[in-house]
């Protein structure tokens, strides 16, 4: 971008954003999100460090409150300030649930909301509140006490005179930040500039507030063994304490709790930006210890910025594996949930009409866990003068045939059951998790495999040669068994897999195996071929009167299984000696089949285990008791559940009662 381009482009960004900061601080609209502002701002910041001389007093970038570094004393801390290693998915809190685990053995969590504000230690020398330290770079910081000591809900003195280094958050609540006009980006560095004030007076107007959750150095009588007991300790000497965490016997129910606060965050008065998951056990805390940067027993698990702005650079179009053309964004890469993204989906022809997309345009996108990013809208405002419309091309990109489009269907599709683009999706989905989940099969080694002409279809990932997949780029002889032992693994998988995998249109997980449970086979296991029989002898009717199976899929798997490249392909995998599992039947036991159950309070087994239990016998487990449950199994400290059951009547067993049940 040259220096006009840029300058244009920057008189553009700043009126968007000062429009966005005045909706937003003033006229109080919902829905202004921040997180776009936020990449907005970023790409002017760009732009301005790229040409300074573009820089305006009146720049929104202008305004965030300085730093006013050097003019505070300079504090050494007490103990080191550890930072905490940050998680963005579920994946890696599993992970580090994982590690915990493995080293200490199931254990207790407690979770905590992430206050979005500024990390403070506070001193008390004989209960009185001595010096207020930031956490700097962990060993030393500045001196705040004389903006700290004006924050209100701050004891200057304990009900104990003890001695007591503790840890933090300075938080400034939504509604004062609101009041304060949009002279800073977020509350978080208002509350920073704040506390970072030379004059006192201002972090006193500002009404800020701070939560305590840590502890260093200290005297205490009885000190607390746990993190729980330490937060409760917090509260009895009057320090205050974010009323909002909570304890969780496994790793599991800690989960609930953040996804409630996932939900709920927008709810509070403050902002938070995640949810951090403690060991609750200081000796466990211990015997996990420290990386050098972050605590072992704690990670903080951050929610993501999940909408933001970016520039849509093209549009191209994919065919996915029932031949539909979906539009795709080719986006200027931006980090939005935690991973950067490139590409984002744009649904089909109507919609790229409906919100007028056009190529050039800035768009905000967004993420949502592991769905596929989508383009949600176009800032019009900063559309550039040479946009161009997109024109939806007549014929497949990849094989050249006409793309059809059927009445009533908002996808254009291609017809060509031998497009390069449906075969390749195809495979892909045949070797995913959810199917055959053949893990060495990635991406990369199906379009290599395509490429040479190895694989013309699914059955021939199963009798793929050694010195084929030699000839494959970057194959050495390890890489070669390691895919060739992947698909060994799965020469023998569960029915509803290879169901699923066929990708039968509208066939999904649910679908397949409600489909593989209605299938009759002597034994545990059925070849292809004798699926296959089996259901080329079913009627239309019989397929739609399987539990689970509507109307629109009974027709499609009927259809699927009167062509002959499927039947073909299903005769090829029994030829290559793939194996089908069928799940035994279920051992239905009586008392406890077709019955609602229950579970409350400590058991001697995993609630998991008992409901398992429970549901192979054809008995059903819910969360919650109402007139309809037949029985509440009930362990030890049995709270509201029994007491709910007892009100309506609900036959409760202790668990020897439901040992006798189920013998
Ligand atoms: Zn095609």
């Amino acid at each position: 971008m040259n220096k006009r381009e840029a300058e244009a482009r920057i008189g553009k960004l700043r009126d968007e954003i000062l429009k966005r900061n005045y909706e937003y601080f003033v006229l109080n609209k919902s829905g202004i999100n921040e997180s776009v502002r936020d990449t907005l701002k970023q790409e002017l910041i760009g732009l301005e460090s790229q040409f300074p001389e573009l820089i305006t007093p009146d720049s929104p970038t202008q305004r965030v409150g300085s730093v006013l570094s050097g003019k505070f004393e300079k504090i050494k801390h007490k103990s080191k300030k550890w930072s905490l290693a940050d998680v963005f998915s579920m994946e890696e809190l599993k992970s580090w649930e994982d590690r915990v685990e493995k080293a200490v053995g199931k254990t207790p969590y407690v979770t905590e909301l992430k206050i979005d504000g500024l990390n403070i230690t506070l001193w008390y020398k004989n209960g009185i509140l001595e010096k207020a330290v930031t956490r700097g770079d962990g060993s030393s910081g500045e001196d705040v006490t004389h903006s700290v000591r004006t924050i209100k809900n701050l004891p200057l003195k304990l009900f104990e005179n003890v001695d007591l280094e503790v840890s933090g958050e300075v938080y400034m609540p939504k509604s004062s930040f609101e009041k304060l006009q949009g002279e800073f980006m977020n509350p978080r560095n208002a509350a920073a500039g704040s506390v970072r004030q030379l004059d006192p007076s201002v972090a006193s107007e500002r009404d800020l507030r701070m939560y305590i959750y840590s502890i260093g150095e200290n005297n205490l009588k009885n000190p607390p063994r746990k993190q729980s007991e330490l937060l409760k300790r917090f509260m009895d000497l009057g320090l205050p304490v974010n009323p909002e965490f909570q304890c969780h016997s496994s790793a599991a129910d800690s989960m609930k709790y953040l996804e409630k606060w996932r939900k709920n965050r927008e709810k509070l008065p403050y902002e938070i930006d995640g949810v951090v998951f403690k060991v609750d056990d200081f000796g466990k805390q211990d015997e996990l210890g420290f990386t050098a940067k972050s605590p072992r027993w704690a990670v903080a698990y951050k929610f993501p910025a999940q909408q933001v702005s970016t520039v849509l650079e093209g549009i191209t179009v994919q065919i996915g594996r029932t031949g539909a053309a979906t539009p795709v964004a080719e986006l200027r890469p931006v980090l939005v949930a935690g991973s950067v993204v490139s590409r984002a989906t744009l649904h089909n022809e109507d919609e790229i009409a409906r919100k007028d997309i056009r190529i050039g345009d800035t768009v905000i996108i967004q993420k949502a866990g592991d769905v596929i990013p989508e383009v949600l809208e176009v800032l019009k405002n900063l559309r550039p003068a040479n946009s161009r419309k997109f024109r939806f091309p007549e014929i497949c990109p990849l094989c050249e045939s006409k793309l059809e489009r059927a009445g009533g269907e908002a996808a254009w599709r291609c017809p060509n059951i031998n497009c390069p683009g449906r075969k390749r999706e195809g495979f892909l989905h045949f070797v995913s998790r959810g199917a055959l989940d053949i893990d060495m099969l990635g991406e990369k080694v199906v379009d290599s495999l395509l490429e040479f002409g190895f694989v013309r279809d699914a059955a021939d990932f199963f009798t793929l040669k050694k010195e084929q997949l030699l000839e494959l780029p970057l194959f050495k002889e390890k890489k070669a068994q390691n895919v060739l032992d992947s698909i060994d693994k799965r020469r023998s998988v569960d029915l509803y897999r290879l169901i699923f995998g066929l990708g039968i249109r509208f066939v999904g997980e649910r679908a397949a195996k409600a489909l593989a449970a209605a299938i009759h086979a002597h034994g545990a296991e059925i070849a292809p071929k004798t699926f296959l029989h089996e259901m080329r002898e079913k009627s239309i009717e019989e397929i739609e009167s399987i539990d689970g199976i509507g109307e629109k899929i009974a027709e499609s798997i009927y259809n699927w299984f009167l062509e002959i490249h499927n039947i073909r392909l299903l005769e090829k995998l029994d030829e290559v000696g793939l194996k089908l599992q069928i799940q035994p039947q279920k051992k239905l036991i009586e008392g406890i089949a077709g019955r609602s159950f229950v579970i409350t309070g400590t058991l001697s087994r995993p609630r998991d285990e008992i409901k398992k239990t429970l549901e192979d016998a054809g008995g059903k487990v819910t969360s919650s008791i109402s007139a309809k449950t037949d029985y509440l199994i009930a362990g030890e400290e049995a709270g509201s559940k029994l007491d709910k059951a007892k009100e309506l009547g609900v036959t409760i067993l202790d668990e020897e009662a439901f040992g006798r049940l189920l013998s």
